[in-house]
């Protein structure tokens, strides 16, 4: 009967037989988090704990999916269906959706995925008339995104002058602006976008004492795989549901937080310790999965990370083979290579191509790696880039059953009031914006009280407005006694998008007709998949399941075996017998971007443990000597942590090379970046104000005025004392201008703190900094 439970060992058995209370288990990658995680629901319900009772949060839907077949393996499929499992947002956004109206919400609310949030910020940096090139809206979403993930409403903002500061130094004052606008648009289209699903549950659960109280009822066993990914607004939000029965189990891997530039806050793991004092703590040390020579390397590199919580990891499988090295001369090679490496893999062990992955830090790297492995007639699939749904034509028929669902939804119906062109042109839809924003009205609403606004919109026009909305309450009518598919069917018959497509007559065009239709069977499929499962296969249901869709969501029915292709983020809790990690270089990984705080690079680090730690076999490091980036040649050197890697269990197949190492930065020349509170004193401030004034007015100073202190020759070089003082607004090549606020150290320690306008503030070593004085 119990059987599953002998495929534990001892301190994982303890933490499945733990069955109530607080716990936390935070193991080394491979140690067998997630099957302790699986097991103990599968216990709990042997226990008599109802499936109905227990939630389980895990990284993507596809993971929920695997752990509910396990469970359903011990205890039955009919009674592992009832568990609520899945990634946070899609738990939650179906809790909101049923408790909607009480937020002022239609319960049929549109989730904006992140193209249109772009979208609708860059229309609304448009209207506000904002620089377009300082108010980035991509980086301005993520602006958003990060307040929202910390709980800052708007109103918080304007009521935190830390914060507006940071915007104003950064040259952005008008950030806080844009957020009301962006929250308001939201509300008025009835949509959320991704943060909103974490931060509106927060909301539910905070203004309503009874909807906390019944969902307490009903978790009263919470678990929550990769705990240390977690950002603070789930954080709270599992906090909440947790504070009655106190019955919660995380796991987790410190050194496997990878997404601190998300909001996850390895805090969490700290404050586990403090919300619950009677936490009990499990300790898993064996790893299963690794062979001993990988997973010693991995620990030999970790061990490089200051931050981290103290754990062993050990392993009694064999040593296995080498991890092999292999530079190239280009990308264009080193995607020959592991095309090559794979195909005599394959021949030499009878493999087949799912046991492969190819692992890489940008997804930019995929490019080299498909041109090779297409060259070898070798199947693969390429989750993370462009996905299925962002494709336009899917999009845009996407965009039509939103509207149906939701007639507010600005993004859907500024996509298709003109597609397939019916002659409504953008001043037209200019004019209709105008006047939703000023009634407070969405479009659609403005199109149905035509007669009684004056619009200054000819009537021809306002027909061809009338037929549009005329159809797409055809659409909803049609809706109420058709299903999902019928209606999908109707609206590309309807709107004659496919006739559009097929009118182009070129195999792109012919592709995106095979992709509509493509669509088409998958609402059936989701429809067959959702009755056999006995739940909702409403449309609805599933424009909300495409829009949380993570890339392993929509490959379900392939079943040809295939080379995985990703980026390490999406790799994390997955693993393969053989793993190519590539593109092992400087400025690469670590990442460029990723280089100027310890912080960062450590985190850099874990995502290389990360990567390795994916390997049950055999891994492979690569790295090209040149590589194109950004449209340039560009020259490589090895990264980094392939020296951090003790050498007794790396083999290099091509020599290594006496590397040199003149312009790196080492940890040593990093600082920490917790921010200390600065003050600033007075002559400092009026500097600071002349500062700001300047950059709200005319932005930089003119190329011509701009004073070179010098040119650094040598890393010993210090030629800066005494030549940045405090209140000098200074450039760095990197990070663009900023204000010095503060100097520390002497002689080739001399470090000074900077204010950079757009990127934050850093703390530089003068002799590698490379200063100008302006
Ligand atoms: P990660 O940190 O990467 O998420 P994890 O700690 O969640 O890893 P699992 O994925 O649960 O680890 O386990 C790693 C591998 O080891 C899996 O293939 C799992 O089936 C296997 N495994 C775990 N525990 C045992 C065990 N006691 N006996 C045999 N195999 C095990
Ligand atoms: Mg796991």
């Amino acid at each position: 009967m119990n059987t599953y439970l002998e495929q534990l060992n001892e301190p994982q058995k303890a933490a499945v037989l733990q069955k109530d209370g607080p716990m936390i288990i935070i193991a080394g990658a491979g140690s067998g988090k997630t099957r302790v995680l699986t097991y103990r629901i599968a216990y709990l319900m042997q226990q008599g704990v109802d499936p109905f009772n227990i939630l389980s949060l895990t990284f993507t839907n596809k993971a929920a999916r695997e752990m509910k077949d396990r469970i359903g393996k011990v205890v039955g499929y009919s009674e592992a269906k009832n568990l609520w499992m899945g990634t946070f947002h899609s738990v939650f956004a179906r809790i909101l959706r049923s408790e909607a109206d009480k937020l002022g919400y239609p319960s049929n609310f549109t989730i904006y995925d992140s193209q249109d949030s772009v979208r609708l910020i860059t229309t609304i940096i448009k209207e506000m008339n904002l620089d377009k090139d300082r108010y980035k809206p991509k980086q301005i979403l993520s602006r958003i995104s990060s307040f929202k993930n910390s709980l800052i409403t708007v109103r918080a903002y304007f009521n935190n002058s830390d914060l507006q500061e940071a915007d104003l130094m950064a040259s952005r004052p008008k950030v806080g602006d844009i957020y009301k606008e962006y929250v308001d648009r939201c509300f008025k289209s009835g949509a959320m976008d991704f943060d909103d699903l974490l931060l509106r549950t927060n909301e539910l659960l905070a203004r309503f004492p009874d909807v906390l109280a019944r969902y307490q009822d009903r978790f009263r066993y919470i678990l929550v795989d990769e705990y240390q990914d977690t950002n603070h607004s789930q954080y709270l939000i599992v906090r909440a549901l947790a504070d009655r029965f106190q019955n919660i189990c995380v796991v987790g891997d410190d050194s496997q937080s990878i997404y601190a530039f998300r909001g996850a806050n390895i805090q969490n793991i700290l404050n586990f310790q403090k919300d619950y004092p009677d936490v009990k703590t499990f300790k898993l040390e064996q790893n299963y999965r690794s062979t001993s020579n990988i997973v010693n390397a991995a620990n030999s590199v970790i061990a490089k990370n200051k931050t981290r919580l103290d754990k062993e990891v050990w392993t009694a499988n064999e040593s296995g083979g080498y991890i092999k090295v292999m530079r190239t001369i280009s990308d264009g090679e080193e995607g020959r290579f592991v095309a090559q490496s794979i195909f005599d893999n394959k021949m030499n062990n009878q493999l087949t191509n799912n046991e492969f992955a190819i692992l890489y830090r940008t997804n930019a790297q995929s490019r080299a790696m498909e041109d090779a492995l297409r060259k070898k007639d070798i199947k693969y699939k390429i989750y993370g880039g462009i996905s299925f749904y962002q494709r336009k034509e899917i999009k845009d028929l996407l965009s039509y059953l939103r509207l149906l669902i939701n007639p507010n939804d600005e993004e859907a119906l500024k996509r298709v009031i003109n597609y397939p062109a019916r002659g409504i042109g953008q001043t037209t839809i200019d004019k209709l914006a105008i006047a939703a924003n000023h009634y407070k009205k969405s479009i659609f609403e403005v199109i149905l009280n035509m007669s009684t606004i004056d619009l200054k919109i000819n009537s021809g026009t306002k027909t061809k407005l009338e037929n549009f909305a005329n159809m797409i309450q055809r659409f909803q009518i049609e809706s109420q006694t058709k299903n999902a598919f019928e209606v999908a069917d109707l609206v590309v018959k309807k709107t004659q998008l496919v006739k559009d497509l097929q009118k182009d007559g070129t195999p792109e065009g012919i592709s995106k007709v095979e992709n509509v239709q493509e669509l088409l069977n998958g609402i059936k499929d989701f429809i067959t998949d959702k009755i056999e499962a006995g739940e909702d296969a409403s449309l609805p249901i599933f424009l909300e399941d495409v829009a949380l869709a993570t890339d392993f969501d929509s490959d379900k029915k392939d079943e040809t075996p295939r080379v995985s292709l990703m980026t390490i983020h999406l790799a994390k809790g997955l693993e393969f017998p053989y793993v190519y990690i590539v593109g092992m270089e400087e400025n690469l990984f670590p990442s460029a971007m990723s280089m100027n705080t310890r912080s960062e690079l450590e985190e850099e680090r874990r995502l290389f443990y990360v990567a390795l730690t994916r390997a049950e076999k055999q891994a492979y490091l690569t790295y090209a000597q040149t590589r194109y980036r950004w449209g340039k040649l560009t020259d490589g050197e090895p990264s980094r942590f392939l020296e951090e890697i003790d050498d007794k269990f790396l083999e290099y197949i091509t020599p290594k090379l006496p590397e040199p190492r003149a312009n790196r930065f080492i940890d040593a020349d990093l600082f920490d970046d917790a921010p200390k509170k600065i003050r600033f004193q007075k002559p400092i401030q009026k500097k600071r104000k002349e500062f700001l004034d300047k950059k709200s007015g005319d932005l930089l100073p003119k190329k011509g005025k701009m004073k070179k202190v010098s040119e650094l020759s040598g890393a010993k070089a210090n030629l800066f004392d005494g030549e940045v003082t405090v209140g000098n607004i200074v450039e760095h090549n990197r990070f663009g201008k900023g204000e010095v606020i503060a100097l520390e150290g002497k002689g080739p320690n001399k470090k000074a703190e900077i204010q950079f306008a757009t990127a934050g503030k850093k703390k530089l070593l003068l002799q590698f900094a490379k200063l100008k004085v302006i």
